[in-house]
């Protein structure tokens, strides 16, 4: 028999092979072949059978089991068509590492797994039964949709608890996507209280060794509940139920590498593959998941009262224009003083956002990339976000000078001001430079549960997920740098980061919002007062219709990335040409926002199309065929224009 081999590596195609006695029980095994000229013995993934071909090399199959059954390969079929992955990325994506190092055929040795609870299920509310009743039958028998909106603290958790554990009895396992950053011990605890020990944490954090053990634990049945990050949609789980807790999020998008697929999105592709129920959950959906429910795609389920009756935070707007030294307004400071425990959100890390040249006027930027730096005071000097490229304060400018101001307000000028104004106040500072170190993210988190610390000074990782009852105030340091994107789902993120931050504040009494603005008549802050962010989605659909944006598009990036600047433009310039030629709509080419990282420029265009997979395959010829110079990124349903 003659089969198609995939190897984790980045390339496109499979390879064929000559296997002697293969069936059609050996698709999906791992097999091992010799590779290359070295004829080097390689791990592969058998995925089809394929036609006879001559001076074919001889493989054999490693194990008894497949590692990939009907839903991986359904999983792996639409990397390759619909998010134009190449096979070998999309293994990769979708396989421990390990797996192709280790040549011990995997043991068939499924176990039954038993799950002796800890804690009894909480008496569900009136509504929460509504809900579980209506998905209950879906569990392990049929595909269904469902949407449930709930204000954080509703109760939506304990929805997805009661749920698996209905999973459970049947038999079945669970998978439950979060974003990364709310992957949180408290979390993991919750779910351990609840099932025991028959849970598999993922996280970008393990190691390839960790998440060997644990992929093996779930295919073998040992842990049949995965609660994880986006990468844990791939997982070999026995699924009676997906759940996606704040399917909006952007961690769930991946942008830094190919694949470009969306968690959410394979969570609900998986689903249908299954025939099971996908549960997504938010306060603050995906604008285009909410169109979904409001056509009736996905069942909706509202939840607008908190668990404990508590009543959503009171949220106040205070003008920044005029304001001294442009930080902090008296309505903020005010609210500041008298509160217990506060929280503010700033939307950038560092000091300053950067630093300019006195005499010439020109910002400090990166000699790789094509933005400014940002200046840490902590360790006095400017930084490159998008490169890690560092560099001495002292340095000299182009123009020779040494003397620089610092402009902008990060977290940690935001912090020393604070700590300024308020001498016996307790000030903590919470972003990805300060919590980087083991430990410290949790020392914080105490910080507040105990009472410790009075005001936290944040990037967007306070706003998610965690739970902190002390707070009675939270505050937007300006709204408008939230809106910073300029893209077309830059209202949408503003709007939901805005409520998630309000959200965190009063969960025993009712709290405190303020958000400075330079823009009081943003109509958006109509519906943030009144926590109304369906009146909000209405509103953002009728825009999107007319300008045929996302849900009533998909919007395809293409970037070229080279060394050469008019290389990389001539190229993107190319496929534009040919992209009209086929009559596929698209913006622009333009020069990236970023138009250089590390060292290379960066062009881009934006195809808007409802046929992804025609429009996919097309540039996937077209790259294939033209020998570009430059490397041509294709992201499907990109979030990221920079
Ligand atoms: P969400 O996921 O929507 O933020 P949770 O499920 O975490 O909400 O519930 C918020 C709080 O209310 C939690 O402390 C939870 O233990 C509690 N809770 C949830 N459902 C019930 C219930 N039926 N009875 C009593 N307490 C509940
Ligand atoms: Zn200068
Ligand atoms: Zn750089």
């Amino acid at each position: 028999m003659f089969v198609s081999v995939v190897f984790p590596l980045a390339v496109e195609g499979s390879f064929t092979y000559h296997i002697e006695g293969f069936g059609d029980a050996d698709i999906g095994k791992r097999v091992l072949a010799p590779f290359g000229k070295g004829n080097r013995k390689k791990i592969g993934i058998a995925v089809c059978k394929s036609e006879k071909r001559d001076d074919c090399k001889e493989a054999v199959v490693l194990d008894e089991m497949p590692v990939f059954g009907k839903t991986e390969i359904g999983l792996f079929e639409f990397l390759h068509s619909y998010y134009g992955s190449g096979l070998g990325m999309a293994i990769k994506a979708m396989l421990p590492k390990k797996l192709f190092e280790v040549i011990q055929p995997l043991q068939m040795q499924q176990v039954e797994f038993s799950y002796d609870k800890a804690v009894k299920n909480l008496t569900p509310t009136v509504e929460q039964s509504y809900i579980i009743d209506a998905i209950k039958p879906d569990v392990a028998s049929k595909f269904s949709g469902n949407l449930i909106m709930g204000v954080t603290g509703s109760g939506k958790t304990e929805i997805y608890l009661q749920l698996i554990e209905h999973a459970l009895k049947a038999g079945y396992g669970a998978i439950v996507l979060v974003p990364e950053i709310t992957l949180t011990p408290q979390l993991e605890d919750r779910f351990v209280k609840r099932f025991g020990d028959i849970i598999s944490v993922f996280h970008s954090r393990l190691t390839p060794l960790q998440k060997f053990k644990r992929w093996l634990d779930v295919k073998f049945g040992r842990t049949p509940i995965v609660l994880g990050a986006r990468s844990a949609i791939f997982m070999p789980a026995k699924a009676g139920i997906i759940v996606v807790d704040e399917e909006q999020d952007s961690s769930y998008k991946q942008s830094d590498m190919m694949p470009h697929y969306n968690g959410r999105d394979i969570a609900i592709l998986r689903a249908k593959l299954e025939n099971i129920p996908v549960v997504l959950g938010s306060a603050t959906p995906s604008v285009s998941t909410y169109y979904k429910a409001k056509i009736g795609k996905f069942r909706l389920f509202e939840m607008k009262e908190r668990i404990k009756k508590t009543p959503l935070p009171k949220i106040y707007l205070s003008d920044l224009n005029g304001c001294r030294r442009g930080i902090i307004t008296d309505k903020l400071l005010n609210a500041l003083k008298e509160q217990s425990q506060s929280l503010i959100l700033v939307n950038r890390r560092g000091f300053a956002k950067s630093a300019v040249c006195l005499d010439c006027g020109m910002p400090f930027s990166c000699p790789n990339c094509s933005a400014t730096l940002a200046y840490h005071k902590k360790e006095d000097r400017l930084e490159c976000h998008w490169c890690g490229y560092i560099q001495k304060v002292d340095q000299e400018c182009r123009c020779g000078s040494r003397r620089l101001k610092f402009v902008g307000t990060g977290t940690e000028k935001v912090e020393a001001y604070l700590k300024e104004i308020f001498p016996d106040k307790t000030i903590e500072r919470f972003d990805s430079d300060n919590t980087k170190r083991k430990g410290s993210y949790r020392k914080i988190l105490d910080g507040l549960a105990s009472g410790k610390i009075d005001i936290v000074v944040g990037t967007q990782m306070i706003a998610k997920g965690h739970d902190y009852p002390g707070i009675m105030l939270s505050a937007i340091l300006c709204y408008e740098s939230l809106l910073a994107g300029a893209d077309y789902l830059s209202s949408e993120n503003a709007i939901q980061l805005a409520l998630q931050v309000s959200g965190r504040s009063g969960r025993k009494n009712q709290g405190k919002s303020i958000i400075q603005t330079y823009n009081i008549h943003n109509p958006d802050f109509i519906d943030i007062i009144r926590h109304d962010y369906a009146s909000f989605c209405e509103k953002e659909l009728k825009i999107r219709e007319k300008w045929h944006y996302p849900p009533f598009s998909h919007l395809i990036r293409v970037i070229s990335v080279n060394p050469k600047k008019i290389v990389a433009r001539k190229e993107i310039e190319h496929i534009a040409l040919k992209l009209k030629d086929a009559q596929i709509d698209f913006l622009g080419p333009s020069v990236c926002l970023i138009s250089k990282i590390r060292n290379r420029f960066r062009f881009h265009l934006i195809i808007k199309t409802g046929r992804v997979k025609r429009a996919v395959r097309f540039l996937k010829n077209l790259v294939e065929n033209k020998n570009f110079d430059s490397r041509i990124v294709i992201d499907v349903d990109a979030i990221d224009f920079f």
